[in-house]
């Protein structure tokens, strides 16, 4: 019989994982499959850890890593990726958003030979402003990358193993794991569902992490930013040439010439500054961009983990 693997990333979701652990199994009984828990601790402050502890005495499908702190989502995932002993996996969040009844279907679509099954939410709980601002980033990701990426694509995936593999080999610092799997390919199919309720707690995630996170998406995948520089560059010296060439050379040419002798000539400074204040701002986004590689480039060569295990206790 196939074996599925689950990691649950947790941080401070002890409201949620007894009906998470109650459903996910109830799920695997009805795909018949057999199953493997992983729980990745991710530095968590309540009793979420000692409720895991629980469940690993009780059922022996269950498995934690524990991780020293809180390595952030993308973090506490790679750590149970890197564990898993399965055919394939499943990734979802412990907060109950997305939904155990979909996993069935998942599993399903996985046995007719898919080797990424990738979910997208039908609804949301973001307010207008978020909403909007998200659809739009997945627009300009999808033109800055070539690659689509759906809006409202989540972390709730269903991976073979042999992508999996393909997945623990790319060796990138900052994960964005929803991109670096459309851009593996396989064979991948969607699947869209109703965001769940959370029982119990709040989303971690305020603007500031969801902005990292979105920049992380951009500048790991595409070049276009710095190409936009030089490309603002060029048409922005073709517009100065323009424009000193009407307002300053012809005028002059005009007056040296004789042509137009009472010709005006434009007050220097007021354009001057314009043109000053103008490009100085360009050149501080400009600089603003390529540091944000040349970060990316200073974590890389670090080479530090992504995460680092304080101690675990994997199913049998
Ligand atoms: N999470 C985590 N570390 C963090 C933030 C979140 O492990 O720093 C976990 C959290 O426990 C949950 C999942 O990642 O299982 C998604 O987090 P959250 O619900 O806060 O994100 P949202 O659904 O708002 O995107
Ligand atoms: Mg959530």
């Amino acid at each position: 019989m196939k074996k599925i693997a689950f990691v649950f990333p947790v941080y401070n979701e002890e409201g949620n994982l007894e009906i998470l652990h109650k459903e996910v199994k109830l799920a695997c009984e009805k795909a018949q499959v057999t199953y493997e828990m992983i729980f990745v601790n991710n530095g968590s402050c309540d009793n979420s850890l000692e409720i895991i502890k629980k469940f690993k005495h009780s059922d022996s499908h269950v498995g934690y890593v524990n991780l020293s702190r809180n390595f952030g989502h993308q973090g506490a995932l790679c750590a149970g990726l890197t564990k898993v002993r399965a055919d394939a996996v499943i990734t979802m969040d412990a907060d109950l958003e997305h939904p155990p009844s979909l996993i069935p279907e998942m599993i399903q679509l996985w046995q007719e030979g898919y080797d990424v099954v990738y979910t997208t939410k039908e609804n949301h709980h973001l307010p207008f402003f978020k909403y909007k601002l998200t659809q739009f980033y997945y627009w300009l990701l999808s033109k800055l990358s070539g690659f689509t990426f759906h809006f409202g694509q989540s972390d709730f995936r269903l991976i073979d193993n042999k992508v999996l593999q393909a997945l623990l080999l790319m060796p990138e610092y900052h994960k964005f794991l929803r991109a670096q799997i459309t851009w593996l390919g396989f064979r991948q199919k969607g699947l869209s569902y109703h965001i769940g309720q959370r029982i119990t707690g709040l989303s971690k995630f305020s603007f500031k992490n969801l902005f990292s996170f979105g920049l992380d998406g951009i500048f790991g995948f595409s070049h276009y930013p710095l190409r936009l520089i030089s490309l603002t560059g060029f048409i922005l010296a073709g517009f100065s040439l323009l424009y000193m060439l009407k307002e300053i050379l012809i005028p002059f040419f005009l007056k040296i010439t004789n042509i137009d002798p009472n010709i005006e000539l434009p007050p220097g400074w007021l354009t001057l500054a314009g043109a000053v204040f103008f490009m100085g701002s360009f050149q501080l986004i400009a600089l603003g961009i390529i540091g944000e590689y040349i970060a990316r480039i200073f974590d890389q060569t670090k080479n530090r983990p992504n995460f680092v295990i304080k101690d675990m206790d994997l199913s049998q």
